[in-house]
């Protein structure tokens, strides 16, 4: 299994089929689908849309100059002009008269000479359409005389000379844009080629770059998974894979601290279960063949029995407990609760080990000590933050209990005169599992799981908590809840 697990891994970078799901592939096909459609618009631009592209630029052309020309007629210099303008812009320009006689450009002088005119068909087609206020010039095409050439003809009314009506006339070949296509389409095809290529290249390497943090979180992630914590998530260049790698760094160095953790509850937990196990066996055989007949001594014996069991009970309670705050996380009954009957009540349960070993507690009201909270869960947080200043008490045997109302809140704190907490093990001692680290003595049994199930059940509430401890003086747990405010 691990062996298949292993031909995995080491197969991942060397994978040399492709693998369409990989986000290596998704990204190298984008970047060319982007490039594709860039160079689709690009061919549609120019060769589809560039014939009437063109011709509208003609038309847009050819009417600037005749508004132009007519701005100048009238003027001496006006029919050098027009010849300078047909020069110079490739242009054909005429003026026709009412009577559709080409007065200029003037014929040449023969004797056989006669000036041009406009076919009347032609001319009754558009000249007539005129209208020197609804229509003062008109632009179409037509197919030059016979020929399959497209020819761009502009007219419009100039004035009246020598009483006629005189139009400007002015036609232009529309060159067909065919074999400009051609070349166009030529250049598009070694462009596009080109483009791909260099896109294809480009954002193979920019995938790679940017699936490669990931590709090598993937194999860290495997060898996690194979349970080695020593992996470490490298960093990638951007933003998103650094804080993926940051996360998963996190998550592994939890991960390890807890399995940690967990082993070490494992080893506390059976040596603290056998020993009372060997001790209750040993002392049940003790009565059976020694000490049965002997009043004393059996109740002696049988007094240590009964101690280990309530020992056993406290382990086995604590790791019940644990699974029902967790499963019962979800849902608080908040109504309000005297703290001050509760402890009591409390306190009740410690009645024995008060009288046996001598504890003496002092509990110290100032003001109500009504809260809203989920009862059955804050007498476990009460109950945990007693029994752990008696557990951790040492050659002390005084507890004090102090319950303040406060503007809105209550402060609710338990205080030991025992051997206090390491500075640096303050912000652990509430993790799961968690013990100080010392020589685990008989005596103070636990799993580290009294603590996690108190702070468990005041983030639920919303509380804030704490600890001030000063190491060889002793150590206050303390929590603040609102009031109950409905009861003023
Ligand atoms: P447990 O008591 O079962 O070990 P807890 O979660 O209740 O687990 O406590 C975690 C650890 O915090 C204890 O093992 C102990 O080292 C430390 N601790 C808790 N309460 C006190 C206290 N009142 N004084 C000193 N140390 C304490």
């Amino acid at each position: 299994m691990i062996l298949e697990d292993k031909k995995k891994t080491e197969s991942l970078g060397e994978k040399v089929h492709i693998d369409f799901k990989s986000i290596r592939f998704k990204y190298w096909m984008s970047f060319i689908g982007f490039a594709s459609v860039l160079l689709l618009i690009l061919w549609l631009l120019q060769i589809v849309f560039l014939s009437q592209f063109y011709e509208s630029m003609k038309i847009r052309e050819i009417e600037k100059i005749g508004d132009g020309l007519k701005q100048d007629y009238g003027s001496d210099h006006f029919h050098q002009t027009l010849l300078l303008t047909s020069f110079t812009k490739g242009v054909d320009i005429s003026i026709v008269d009412e009577d559709r006689y080409i007065t200029f450009p003037k014929p040449e002088a023969s004797l056989f000479s006669q000036p041009k005119t406009i076919p009347m068909d032609y001319f009754k087609m558009y000249f007539t359409k005129l209208d020197p206020k609804k229509k003062p010039s008109l632009v179409f095409t037509q197919a030059y005389q016979g020929s399959d050439e497209i020819q761009l003809s502009y007219i419009s009314i100039l004035g009246k000379d020598e009483g006629k009506l005189e139009y400007l006339y002015m036609t232009t070949p529309l060159e067909p844009v065919e074999s400009t296509v051609d070349i166009l389409k030529n250049q598009l095809v070694i462009i596009s080629g080109l483009s791909l290529i260099v896109a294809l290249v480009v954002s193979f390497f920019m995938s790679n770059h940017l699936a490669k943090p990931l590709v090598k979180m993937a194999k860290s992630a495997n060898k996690l998974a194979q349970g080695n914590f020593d992996v470490y998530f490298t960093k990638g260049d951007y933003t998103e894979a650094d804080e993926l790698a940051d996360t998963l760094n996190h998550a592994t160095e939890e991960l390890s601290k807890t399995l940690e953790m967990r082993k070490d509850l494992i080893a506390n937990v059976s040596h603290d279960l056998k020993t009372p196990l060997t001790l209750i066996k040993s002392y049940g055989e003790m009565i059976r063949d020694i000490s049965g007949d002997n009043p004393d001594l059996r109740r002696d014996h049988i007094n240590t029995i009964i101690q280990e069991a309530d020992n056993l009970t406290v382990l086995v309670n604590d790791l019940l407990d644990l699974s029902k705050v967790e499963s019962e996380l979800s849902h608080l009954q908040v109504l309000p609760v005297n703290l001050e009957t509760l402890t009591w009540a409390t306190l009740d349960r410690f009645k024995l080990i008060e009288q046996t070993r001598g504890f003496h507690f002092d509990l110290r009201v100032e003001g109500d000590s009504v809260i809203l909270a989920d009862e059955s869960k804050i007498r476990q947080v009460v109950y945990n933050f007693i029994s752990n200043a008696i557990n951790y008490s040492g050659a002390s045997r005084e507890i004090q209990i102090s319950i303040k109302e406060d503007k809105d809140q209550v402060y609710y704190g338990v205080r030991d005169y025992g051997e206090g907490i390491p500075e640096d093990q303050k912000n652990y001692i509430w993790d799961r599992y968690y013990r100080v680290k010392k020589n685990h003595t008989r005596g103070i049994v636990g799993t580290g799981l009294g603590l996690f199930i108190v702070q468990s059940i005041l983030k639920l509430h919303g509380f804030s908590y704490g600890v001030e401890s000063t190491l060889g003086e002793g150590s206050t747990f303390y929590f603040l809840a609102p009031k109950n405010q409905e009861e003023e």
